[in-house]
């Protein structure tokens, strides 16, 4: 479709070959999958389908950065410190929206910040937010244990979707060890407990 509002001084095809230059054929193929997605879910909860369509085309757009060019924008642009304990997962989305901005003329807070909450959610989170978080999640090239029901979840639910996606993707990071980012754990207390 053609874009309408005036979100991004590109036309789609000339935002798709900005955001195919800088990723792998895979990866790019992932962000065709979430923006069709996004697009269904804005559809299906009333929300804003350009916004939805051009959040999740360029969502990943800082993806493959090398982590120097990362940890320089840090630096450089006085993002929280502690963002240096952490990696491209962690970077990729929250620093990522400063590259989006800047090389794809994208100003649109609403587009930045689900971008910038698109792997760590956030305690509130818009429909636009919610829809790319989801989006992301349950594309139709996504497989792991729980898809299935995941995509029933959201699909059923939007906000369910939400608070699915964050217990399972907690579940799975502390399985694994991993470091959890203090915001993730925010967001996990402010969406999945249902009781203190
Ligand atoms: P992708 O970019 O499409 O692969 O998906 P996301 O941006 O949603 O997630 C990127 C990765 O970050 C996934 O493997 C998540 O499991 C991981 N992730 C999410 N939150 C955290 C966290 O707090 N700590 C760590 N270490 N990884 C996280
Ligand atoms: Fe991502
Ligand atoms: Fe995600
Ligand atoms: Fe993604």
């Amino acid at each position: 479709f053609v874009y309408q509002a005036n979100l991004v001084p590109y036309t789609r095809a000339e935002l798709v070959e900005k955001v195919a230059a800088n990723l792998s054929t895979s990866r790019f193929e992932h962000c065709l999958r979430v923006e069709q997605t996004a697009i269904e879910l804005a559809r299906q909860n009333g929300a804003d389908v350009e916004r939805a369509a051009i959040a999740g085309l360029v969502h990943d757009y800082a993806k493959q950065l090398p982590d120097e060019t990362f940890i320089a924008a840090i630096q450089a642009n006085h993002f929280d410190p502690d963002l240096l304990n952490y990696g491209n997962a962690i970077w990729h989305g929250v620093v990522g929206a400063y590259f989006i901005e800047r090389d794809l003329g994208i100003h649109d807070d609403i587009i930045l910040n689900a971008i910038r909450r698109h792997t760590i959610g956030a305690p509130e989170m818009t429909l636009i937010d919610q829809i790319l978080f989801v989006a992301d999640f349950i594309e139709p090239g996504r497989d792991f244990p729980g898809i299935e029901q995941a995509r029933q979840t959201a699909k059923a639910d939007l906000a369910a979707g939400v608070r699915y996606e964050i217990l399972n993707t907690l579940s799975f990071l502390i399985k694994g060890q991993k470091k959890i980012y203090p915001k993730t754990i925010d967001t996990y207390n402010a969406w999945v407990p249902t009781q203190e």
